[in-house]
């Protein structure tokens, strides 16, 4: 129960269910627009051109140039391409990387968003946006960076290699742990997560034995979208500056970053607020919210260490100073000897609980 909150509004028109790709027309229309910009990764290309092809005269083409961190590079000839075509709205059909070129588009143009979310990572609902010049990545937050209508279809989902189901899952999972000690939560967010933690603990399992099981996909869909909701309506912490740090600085993919950090990072805020990550523990079994999320994450094969992911032990020293330069806002202070212990425990896969 909570006393004190206040609770922003959700903005964000959303469609959820199996087949629902077919209402993008519907919906672009829905916001007044007759012109639409699709948008993929190079991977995700055939899908956006049979998009395309289906919503035939309101399609003004395919931009199928987004790739991971937002560069401003990308979005320089994307948004050229978008203004040439005629278009007033993207459609963006992907993970986060889509997202964020959409995104990234809307914010230069004016551009309205209509988002179909491939992965669980989550930006789909939130008003952040993360780019990247001159090999540094900025993120900034904005009212017009938040996409108007997500439509998600768990068909899309069906194909989702299983590490990257894996991982993506553990990356939403991280936006959970960090919205139950959000200064800004509230009984919404709190809720939601709460839900989203149950739907990851029975549908990642299931996924991992037959990844096309629909009623599972949807089951993860469902949590993906919950996570996204609270990272689109809180503040982040630790967790996401140490993952930032990582992906930004030293190159490591995204979902397996999260997912390497997420005990690690769990186990070092749960010192401080354990009532508050109480239903992590609750939900996936054992004494600590670090510790139950560390043998969840094993059991579906998640990475479990930053050597896994191609950090040297060298790196921990740098990547500590990084993350601990410019202070912010975490429910236990941050610190560069604890941070540094943190590190070296998540680089060797050490079992949070386990910290000598
Ligand atoms: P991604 O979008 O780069 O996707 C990874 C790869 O998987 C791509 O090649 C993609 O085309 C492919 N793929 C996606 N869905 C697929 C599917 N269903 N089947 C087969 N292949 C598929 O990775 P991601 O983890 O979704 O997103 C990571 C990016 O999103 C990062 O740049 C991160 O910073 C950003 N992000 C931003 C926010 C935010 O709120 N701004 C939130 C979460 C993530």
């Amino acid at each position: 129960m909570m006393d004190n909150f206040t609770f922003p509004g959700l903005t964000t028109r959303v469609v959820f269910g199996s087949g629902t790709l077919a209402r993008v027309e519907e919906e672009v229309r829905r916001l007044g627009h007759e012109k639409v910009l699709v948008l993929s990764t190079e991977h995700q290309k055939s899908d956006a051109d049979r998009l395309s092809a289906t919503l035939g005269a309101i399609s003004a083409g395919v931009f199928a140039g987004a790739v991971m961190h937002t560069p401003v590079e990308v979005t320089q000839t994307a948004v050229e391409v978008f203004r040439a075509s005629g278009a007033t709205a993207v459609v963006s059909l992907g993970g986060g990387s889509t997202v964020g070129l959409g995104k990234a588009i809307a914010l230069r143009t004016g551009a309205d968003q209509v988002v179909v979310p491939t992965t669980y990572a989550g930006s789909e609902m939130t008003d952040i946006l993360g780019e990247t010049a001159g090999g540094e990545k900025t993120t900034r937050r904005s009212p017009d960076i938040r996409p108007e209508t997500v439509i998600y279809d768990v068909d899309l989902t069906l194909g989702l290699p299983v590490r990257l189901t894996v991982t993506s899952a553990m990356n939403a999972i991280a936006h959970a742990m960090e919205a139950f000690y959000a200064p800004d939560r509230s009984p919404v967010t709190v809720l939601m997560c709460k839900d989203a933690l149950v739907a990851f603990r029975d549908a990642i399992p299931r996924l991992i034995e037959s990844p096309q099981d629909r009623a599972a996909r949807s089951q993860a869909l469902y949590g993906a979208w919950c996570c996204s909701t609270a990272l689109g309506y809180v503040s982040m912490a630790l967790h996401h500056k140490l993952a930032h740090t990582f992906g930004g600085s030293f190159n490591t993919p995204h979902a397996g970053t999260h997912a390497v950090l997420l005990p690690y990072t769990t186990a070092f805020n749960e010192v401080a607020v354990p009532e508050l990550l109480l239903p992590i523990a609750e939900t996936f079994g054992g004494n600590s919210a670090g510790g139950a999320l560390w043998d969840f994450a094993r059991s579906i094969g998640s990475p479990l260490s930053l050597k896994d992911i191609g950090i040297r032990e060298t790196d921990l020293d740098r990547a500590a100073a990084i993350a601990t330069k410019n202070a912010y806002s975490n429910p236990r202070p941050v610190e560069a000897g604890p941070i540094r212990e943190l590190l070296q425990a998540a680089w060797e896969g050490r079992r949070p609980g386990d910290l000598s």
